[in-house]
């Protein structure tokens, strides 16, 4: 019985009520017990007493059995509204224990495939990179945060070179590990805060939070160095890649019309030879003052030099 009531949180409203209802009854009955000849205002007394008694006995218990609900509506509002588990716990062994213990766990289940999912669909699985949807998300965060605090902004926009023919020469396994080791050298040319994805076939962006177009062309040339000197492909052939560089003007750029004016001095660099980084800022770009910044050497130069 005793391990009945423990599972049963109806058995225990019953007891509950049928307690706290009868105590005025149950004081009655004792009185009369000990004392037969019962005085009117002793009498009256003991009962509302004993209402009083069973009143707060009954509004207690309620309250006592009750109180894990309310602990676990504020732990479903929290996880909806922002996704917080709430690790609670009981030891109750009723409906409402078995509720939730089992809304913890499905719960922190729950979150970790969500933050898995979340990862899978914003990661690529070749390069381990961000992808486009990823750095699309949270670019205008990064943009507005540089306009905000008045600080540079830069992007990088980078193309493996004759990728077509690595495939077509090596074979799509080459390609992709050629991908993969591309992957690895552009994350550990940047610091934890700048924003790398891959945002094509063979196609990469970079946001670089408080870089100018200077720094910027030096980590791109940092990483297009790094690149030239994995050895990836077979016969010592080398992977190379073409990088265009843009300073923003957080004010009025997007992600969007950063990365056109990237690609715009990536293919200016794939015509101008390949395997280099040319860089402009904002200001510059409508007279096309960009910066040659030679590869293999690292000199800078004006585009034609
Ligand atoms: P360019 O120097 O002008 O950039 O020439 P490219 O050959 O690199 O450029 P193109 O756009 O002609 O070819 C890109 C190739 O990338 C074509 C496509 O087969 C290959 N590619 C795209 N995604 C993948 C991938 O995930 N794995 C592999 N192995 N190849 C891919
Ligand atoms: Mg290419
Ligand atoms: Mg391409």
């Amino acid at each position: 019985m005793i391990a009945r009531l423990h599972a049963s949180l109806t058995l225990k409203l019953f007891l509950a009520s049928f307690v706290s209802t009868h105590l005025p009854l149950f004081a009655a009955l004792a009185y009369y017990g000990f004392n037969q000849h019962l005085d009117p205002l002793t009498t009256v007394g003991l009962l509302l007493a004993a209402t009083v008694a069973g009143t707060v006995l009954c509004l207690g218990s309620l309250w006592f059995l009750l109180h894990p609900l309310r602990q676990l509506r504020l732990a479903v509002t929290r996880f909806r509204e922002s996704r917080i588990v709430c690790e609670l716990r009981s030891k109750r062994r009723d409906e409402i224990g078995l509720i939730i213990n089992t809304f913890t766990s499905l719960t922190t289940e729950l979150s970790r495939t969500i933050t898995t999912l979340e990862h899978q669909a914003t990661s690529d699985v070749v390069t381990g990179l961000r992808n486009r949807r990823w750095l699309i998300d949270n670019a205008a965060a990064v943009i507005s945060r540089a306009r905000r605090e008045q600080t540079k902004l830069s992007v990088i926009s980078m193309d493996i070179d004759h990728f077509k023919s690595i495939n077509d020469r090596f074979g799509h396994d080459a390609g992709d590990r050629a991908l993969m080791t591309t992957g690895a050298v552009v994350q550990a040319c940047l610091r934890p805060y700048d924003l790398a994805a891959r945002i094509g076939g063979e196609e990469f962006a970079v946001l670089l939070p408080g870089c100018d177009k200077t720094s910027a062309a030096e980590i791109a040339n940092r990483i297009r160095a790094d690149l030239e000197t994995a050895t990836v492909l077979p016969n010592g052939t080398r992977l190379t890649a073409s990088f265009g560089v843009y300073e923003a003007d957080a004010s009025s750029d997007t992600l969007s019309t950063m990365l056109k004016a990237a690609d715009a001095n990536l293919y200016r660099a794939k015509r101008a030879g390949r395997n280099r980084v040319i860089g402009s800022a904002a200001e510059t770009q409508p007279k096309r003052k960009e910066t040659l910044v030679n590869s293999s050497k690292g000199q800078r130069m004006a585009p034609g030099e």
